[in-house]
């Protein structure tokens, strides 16, 4: 018999490119059983409040988190995603570094559009922004989205394959903060960073055991080690990693709603102990930093 809470600390609403409302969310998490979620819409914090007045009234304990685009060793160097939860999002540095990343999200939308017309498919900004109606963090999953609406592929990820990922005709790229400049910003913000699957889609030697620790030393916190873009070796490798560098270790779904295919609510789960150390350090950075993300409806992790 199990009663131990089931812990999902990556999703996404389509405050950016879930599919599902906050609320809806929320809701959804409730019914597959999660108790402790980490809403982390990518670069923004806008889905904060809806979210935890769902989560009150579903008896889910909400994480506000956030998953910030940025960029490792200067140009050139590998996208990560950085998890940061329980950060204060009016931190003014902060603020100006996401409202950058949001800037170039958007910004690029009309060069892919065009890149897409250019191969002679009759898409136009419009129907990008009718499938971000939601979203300020608008970006490729939605012109995805549009290619799928006019009948152009089957699904985001077909989209991904043939026109949008980097090497694809339609890749366009865009401004990420610096990684180590942003976990430095996230401590300073009150809060937690965590490298979401570091080796999801990174050359895990671009992002090796010596990187991670010189993160560490910057005032990284964690670790999203369970997570479907990791092979079980790259697990075991991460962990042990984790466990060298004294970093805490997550595991999440990262769900996009239907926007991504096996990343179901709580496909993979963080241990209650590791949340623990996490709002340990979540607390001792807000006390240092004299901030901390103001406490909303549904913010009491169990
Ligand atoms: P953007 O931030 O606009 O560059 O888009 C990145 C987002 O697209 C990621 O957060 C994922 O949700 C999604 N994504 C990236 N690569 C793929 C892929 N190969 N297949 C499906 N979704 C992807
Ligand atoms: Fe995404
Ligand atoms: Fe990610
Ligand atoms: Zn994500």
């Amino acid at each position: 018999m199990s009663t131990e809470p089931r812990i999902d600390l990556h999703t996404h609403s389509s405050v950016s490119d879930g599919t599902q409302t906050p609320t809806e969310l929320v809701r959804a998490a409730a019914a597959a059983g999660i108790d402790v979620l980490g809403l982390t819409d990518h670069d923004t914090a806008r889905g904060w409040d809806e979210a935890g007045r769902a989560a009150a009234e579903a008896g889910v304990a909400l994480v506000r988190g956030m998953e910030i685009s940025t960029r490792y060793g200067g140009p050139g160097g590998p996208g990560v995603h950085l998890l940061a939860y329980l950060l204060d999002p009016t931190h003014p540095g902060l603020d100006a570094e996401l409202d950058r990343v949001l800037g170039g999200r958007g910004g690029r939308v009309p060069a892919m559009v065009e890149a897409l017309r250019g191969l002679g498919i009759r898409i136009t900004v419009a129907d990008v922004e009718a499938q971000a109606t939601d979203s300020v963090a608008t970006g490729r999953p939605h012109v995805a989205d549009a290619l799928v609406a006019l009948g152009v592929v089957g699904h985001r990820d077909q989209a991904f394959a043939e026109y949008l990922q980097e090497g694809r005709p339609a890749y366009v790229g865009r401004h990420a903060a610096d990684l180590r400049t942003m976990v430095g910003l996230v401590a300073d913000a009150g809060g937690v960073a965590v490298v979401a699957h570091p080796w999801g889609r990174v050359d895990p030697a671009r992002l090796d055991g010596a990187a991670l620790a010189g993160l560490r030393d910057a005032g990284l916190t964690g670790l999203e080690v369970d997570h479907q873009d990791h092979t079980d070796a790259q697990r075991r490798e991460l962990r042990a990693i984790a466990a060298d560098l004294d970093l805490v270790v997550t595991g999440s779904s990262d769900h996009h709603g239907t926007g991504k295919t096996d990343h179901d609510l709580g496909c993979h789960t963080t241990a209650p102990a590791e949340l623990d150390r996490l709002l340990g350090r979540a607390a001792a950075a807000a006390a240092a930093s004299g901030r901390a993300v103001p406490p909303g409806p549904g913010s009491r992790p169990v």
